[in-house]
């Protein structure tokens, strides 16, 4: 049997992960029974007296006092986040960079190193070059992700190990196991930005990392309708998260953009499912035609990483890219534009199918440096009918033939 399918007859979620997703463990009778929760579309909460108030400031993590600290909508997203990736504690935030940025800000000091482990999301990278610059933190990227390639990096001063797998341009997988335990041998922080795997996909904090980052804008949010991020750690993990970055740089997400995840999160188990099927397909056509080269998906995986993702994944999302055989920005910018159903664009994550290139035309000589191919194709398959979806394909690489 293929890897890919392996996976697949593996891959039913666990009950406990279907009721975090539903409304099953919502507090209804908090609100007349109603089946969806409500929007507390408040800034503040007024307090019966002024003892209360007072009582109410020495708890400020947990009491409803000002929505920028706690909002009852918010908090149901954080406690499904929390139950979904096995952690203490959630938070969420307006952005998954406002995530990324809060983690590296109170967790980094100035002189600090950190080590950034396979191919990270570019504006994360562009956040730490700042850091480097405006605070003298040191940092190192190391491609290899192996803990032999990691530990020749350790410095006395290594803080964090940060960590995207897969990554999302180039798929690759690294070993999240062995890394935290190297980490846990030096007293170093792992973070893993797990947005392309869901919480259903991967639990990290299960692995032994620290702490684990969501851009919920992706497959979370699911309907491409919402810009949230969250972080899930233990709660002494959180508490500084939360008295640093969250309160006082205050990137934290409105009760509104909570209540679209929230009904996001209902459908996430039926959408990963599909997300899944449909790429798996995509991926078996793609595979017929001697024009494409490298697909880098973890269904693509060698024996060596099957073993590493057979420990750490139950399934597969649907953002992966291929190369186009010798292909230059003239080839990469005709495919891309003969495609019809699959729309032009930078997210992932919602219904529709996109198709982008790190190839911009004006950067090769930059991809080369990133070990990124000129005929890279990132494709995010999504709920469309897979057969659309490779009639539209089809019709790009008949494009590309007349070149
Ligand atoms: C989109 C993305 C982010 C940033 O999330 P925003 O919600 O856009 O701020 C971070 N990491 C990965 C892997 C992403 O794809």
């Amino acid at each position: 049997m293929e890897f890919s399918s392996m996976l697949l007859n593996n891959a039913p979620f666990l009950s406990d992960d279907h009721s975090a997703c539903s409304g099953q463990d919502e507090p209804h009778e908090r609100y007349f029974g109603a089946v969806s929760a409500p929007i507390i579309q408040t800034s503040l909460f007024v307090q019966k007296n002024y003892q209360t108030y007072c009582d109410d400031m020495q708890h400020e993590a947990e009491r409803f006092i000002y929505s920028r600290g706690l909002n009852p909508t918010v908090q149901i997203v954080e406690q499904k986040l929390a139950k979904l990736e096995r952690g203490e504690a959630c938070r969420c935030f307006a952005s998954g960079m406002g995530a990324i940025s809060a983690v590296l800000m109170a967790n980094l000091n100035s002189h600090d190193h950190i080590i950034l482990v396979n191919n990270v999301y570019g504006p994360a990278m562009a956040l730490i070059k700042q850091m480097a610059r405006k605070y003298e933190v040191q940092y190192d990227v190391v491609l290899d992700g192996t803990p032999e390639a990691i530990a020749h990096h350790i410095r006395p001063n290594t803080r964090l190990i940060y960590t995207e797998s897969p990554g999302t341009m180039t798929m690759n997988i690294v070993d999240l196991a062995a890394i935290a335990t190297l980490a846990k041998e030096h007293g170093i922080t792992t973070v893993i930005d797990n947005t392309w795997a869901t919480p259903l996909f991967q639990k990290p904090l299960t692995l032994g990392f620290d702490i684990v980052i969501h851009s919920c804008t992706k497959y979370l949010g699911g309907h491409s309708d919402l810009i949230a991020g969250a972080v899930i750690t233990s709660h002494q993990r959180m508490a500084e998260i939360r008295d640093f970055s969250h309160q006082l740089l205050g990137s934290v997400l409105s009760p509104f953009a909570a209540w679209l995840l929230l009904r996001g999160l209902r459908t996430l188990p039926v959408r990963m499912q599909r997300h899944q099927e449909n790429v798996l397909q995509v991926i078996e056509y793609l595979k017929t035609l001697p024009e494409v080269e490298n697909i880098r998906h973890p269904c693509m995986a060698d024996v060596p990483q099957q073993a590493i993702i057979r420990k750490q994944m139950s399934g597969f999302s649907g953002l992966f890219s291929f190369e186009i055989r010798d292909g230059r920005f003239a080839d990469v910018k005709r495919f891309i534009d003969s495609c019809r159903l699959f729309k032009v664009g930078c997210s992932w994550g919602g219904y529709e199918s996109l198709i982008i290139s790190p190839n911009r035309g004006y950067n090769e000589a930059a991809l080369a440096t990133d070990n990124i191919a000129t005929g890279l194709i990132r494709l995010s398959i999504g709920q469309e009918s897979p057969s659309l979806l490779i009639a539209d394909l089809a019709g790009a690489f008949a494009a590309l033939a007349k070149r």
